[in-house]
């Protein structure tokens, strides 16, 4: 039986099956502290490896390499 709730991120490359939580990411972009919550991460609860689903990685890109527009002096 095919489970899709799966099947998204793929297969590790060890075999295990992802399970999905979420979690909350910290980074630093620009200088500023920038949280996004409840992101969407898969865990292989075999060797431990995390994986995002691509969507969510350019997003991280994307918040990460933002450019804050402010006036400098
Ligand atoms: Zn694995």
């Amino acid at each position: 039986m095919l489970d899709c709730s799966n099947t998204r991120y793929g297969t590790c490359p060890c075999g295990g099956r992802y399970t999905e939580r979420s979690v909350t990411i910290n980074m630093t972009s620009s200088g500023r502290d920038v949280v996004l919550p409840d992101v969407p991460q898969a865990r292989c609860p075999v060797c431990g490896s995390s994986v995002y689903l691509l969507a969510h990685l350019e997003l991280i890109e994307a918040v990460f390499h933002a450019r804050t527009v402010e006036p400098r002096d």
